[in-house]
């Protein structure tokens, strides 16, 4: 039996699908490649010695998902698939409720159809929303949430709660992830993004190859000990390990349950930078700019929950991660392409 990833062919995704083959378990990746290259699992595969499957496809293709369930080949689903910009989910609302929310029902009733019935789900920290206190519990309420992009996270959560009371054969995890960063240890598959961009270490990493000329600080003036927004960074690969342990945990749960994966401490921006020249051995250029719309000025994880149920906890640090981001951008100053 095999696990679908739907948009396994993206960053977090394609981390995850290298951890599943490693272990040996079967991998089908559902991927419409609108934000990825099949390159990030042409790489997967000669690190592992496994070739996951590759079907280019989209979730909200109802048919295809159909097909593919009715070959009782898969036994879970591990669901990244989606559009993830928050900046530009204000700009494109339907199409953020479409990818993110649409497809996830054509997903769920597929899944249902074919009698599939375990789920992970990639969900955020933002769906704790604007007035959360720090560290962010699981037990806080969710909502409040000040982009398109977090309501569709926050809807897709409150369909999963729902659909797992109204069938107790259905189990779904939601995973709430704080800032990804870092790429596996070999420099071969790493974080690729589009354009300009959006998230910090991928824009230090840039500024640091030469694509970049300097990073823009956004706001020095916030409430923090150097006044730069703090954040709760976690390695991509603790991540991907998070969903092996959430996966393994599925069958033992009922119904529908919710946990952070972050490192349980913060660093500001300044601390980034700093963190990154030591990596690179560089100086690098900082220019003080506002503060961006939406931004928060500090959150992090309380992760004791996915310690003391996934038995997960993080075992990458700062250093690691800024030595990892460094090796797969020098490697590929370009990304995949
Ligand atoms: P990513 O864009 O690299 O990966 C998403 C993948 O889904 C891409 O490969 C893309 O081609 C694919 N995809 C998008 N829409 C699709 C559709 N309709 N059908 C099929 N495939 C589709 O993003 P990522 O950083 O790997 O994030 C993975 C998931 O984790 C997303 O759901 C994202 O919202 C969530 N998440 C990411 C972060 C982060 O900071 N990276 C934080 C919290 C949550
Ligand atoms: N940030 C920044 N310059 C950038 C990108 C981000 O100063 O070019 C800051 C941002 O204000 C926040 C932190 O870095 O305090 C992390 O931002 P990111 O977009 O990576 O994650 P998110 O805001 O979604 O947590």
């Amino acid at each position: 039996m095999a696990v679908l990833v739907t948009g396994g062919a993206g960053y977090i995704g394609s981390h995850t699908v290298l951890a599943l083959l490693a272990r040996g378990d079967e991998v089908v990746v559902l991927d419409n490649l609108s934000n990825a290259s099949a390159e990030s699992l042409r790489r997967v595969a000669r690190l592992s010695g496994k070739a996951p499957r590759l079907i280019e496809g989209d979730i909200r293709d109802r048919q295809r998902l159909r097909d593919l369930l009715a070959t009782g080949a898969i036994q879970s689903v591990i669901h990244f698939a989606g559009l993830k910009a928050v900046g530009e989910s204000t700009r494109e609302p339907l199409a953020y409720y479409q990818n993110n929310v649409s497809g996830t029902l054509v997903l769920l009733e597929e899944m249902r159809r074919a009698g599939v019935s375990q789920l992970i789900f990639s969900s955020s920290a933002t769906v704790y929303g604007a007035q959360a206190s720090v560290p962010y519990v699981e037990t806080a309420a969710i909502g409040g949430t000040t982009s398109p992009y977090g309501t569709s996270k926050l809807m897709v959560e409150q369909i999963l709660r729902d659909a797992a009371r109204a069938d107790s054969r259905f189990t779904a995890i939601a995973l709430r992830y704080f800032n990804p960063v870092g790429a596996h240890p070999s420099g071969e598959i790493g974080e690729d993004p589009h354009g300009i961009p959006n998230n910090l270490l991928p824009y230090i990493a840039q500024v640091a190859v030469g694509r970049l000329p300097a990073l823009g600080v956004f706001g020095n003036d916030y409430d923090t000990p150097d006044g730069t927004g703090v954040r709760d960074y976690i390695h991509v690969m603790d991540l991907a390990e998070g969903h092996l342990k959430a996966l393994d945990a599925l069958p033992r749960q009922a119904g529908y349950r919710a946990y952070n994966l972050g490192a349980g401490r913060g660093y500001s921006v300044l601390e980034m930078v700093r963190a990154f020249e030591q990596a690179c051995g560089q100086s690098l250029p900082v220019t003080i700019k506002a503060r961006r719309d939406g931004d928060l000025a500090a959150f992090w994880a309380d992760a004791s929950l996915a310690d003391r149920e996934l038995d997960w906890r993080v075992s990458r640090g700062l250093a690691e991660m800024m030595a990892d981001t460094w090796r797969w951008q020098q490697n590929n100053p370009h990304g995949y392409r």
